[in-house]
């Protein structure tokens, strides 16, 4: 696939380059800390962002690439309560067709019922391993020649603006049952960290199964080798997309990071500007 719009700094987690068939390569695209920017902020000398521009490039690396995975590690939703806000993003959400998404601490901004029926519309695609009274614990993606397991992380730390409701518990996770988090030699193991930089590395030493970490609520755009993985945060609201090639190379994962711009060169997504219309009519009703 041709390398898309243009992009910040490539970060290479490989020991040599090597000639790949597109079957054994994965597209990973990946989402973090949207805080509610259903629209780029229009300041700044060039405003990025806007979910109208994130799905248009998703759709364009979807057709492009035979293998993608299209992930969101939570703070999606505004920081503080917006009804007719939070439910725009949760139809734009659904559109994206995101095939992994890990709630953050902001998916409750408007109390466990609207979390509830977000969980009911998405729960194919929802992964918290450490929610007690959660079920998807991981998601497991078959592709061709290899599988790909993704885990997610909610880091009960991650809760100190928002409140986890009384009746929810989140597990540490040392205290994971070992089923849940039994990771297959043959899969690209994935795990999103919703918490703190400590969180992720204390996650990866505690789990070495762990192929790469995706990092949420943190919001560093950085990617990092921590004890051979990589550690990867795409910053926030919506301005960069982490985009990154996953290949096998003599039996190990190897990947190459780009950080993709989400400027004004990228056209909306149509179906995403009317819902974002029929929000803004909403404010005048
Ligand atoms: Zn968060």
């Amino acid at each position: 696939m041709k390398y898309l719009f243009y992009s910040t700094l490539i970060y290479f987690f490989a020991s040599q380059s090597v000639a790949l068939a597109t079957s054994d390569t994965l597209y990973i695209v990946y989402t973090a800390n949207i805080n509610g920017m259903i629209q780029n902020c229009n300041c700044g000398k060039e405003p990025l962002g806007g979910m109208g521009r994130v799905k248009s490039y998703i759709d364009k690396v979807r057709s492009e690439s035979k293998h993608i995975l299209v992930m969101d590690g939570g703070d999606y939703f505004n920081t503080y309560p917006y009804l007719e806000l939070n439910q725009a993003l949760a139809k734009v959400q659904q559109l994206v067709k995101y095939d992994v998404i890990l709630p953050g601490d902001q998916a409750f901004v408007e109390g466990l019922s609207f979390f509830t029926e977000l969980q009911q519309k998405n729960g194919m695609n929802w992964v918290i391993s450490n929610f007690k009274n959660f079920t998807q614990k991981s998601k497991k993606i078959n592709f061709v020649s290899f599988d790909v397991e993704v885990y997610g992380y909610l880091s009960p730390g991650s809760f100190s603006f928002i409140t986890l409701p009384d009746n929810q518990k989140l597990l540490s996770y040392d205290e994971l049952p070992a089923t849940d988090l039994a990771m297959g030699e043959k899969n690209l193991n994935i795990m999103i960290v919703h918490g703190n930089e400590e969180d992720a590395i204390s996650i990866r030493d505690y789990y070495p199964g762990i192929d790469l970490i995706l990092t949420a609520h943190t919001q560093n755009q950085k990617a990092r080798n921590f004890s051979h993985t990589p550690i990867v945060g795409c910053g926030k609201d919506g301005e960069y997309i982490a985009l990154i090639k996953a290949y096998l190379d003599e039996s190990k994962w190897k990947f190459e990071i780009v950080f993709e711009k989400m400027h004004s060169g990228i056209a909306d997504d149509l179906s995403v500007l009317s819902i974002i219309e029929e929000f803004e009519l909403s404010k005048t009703d």
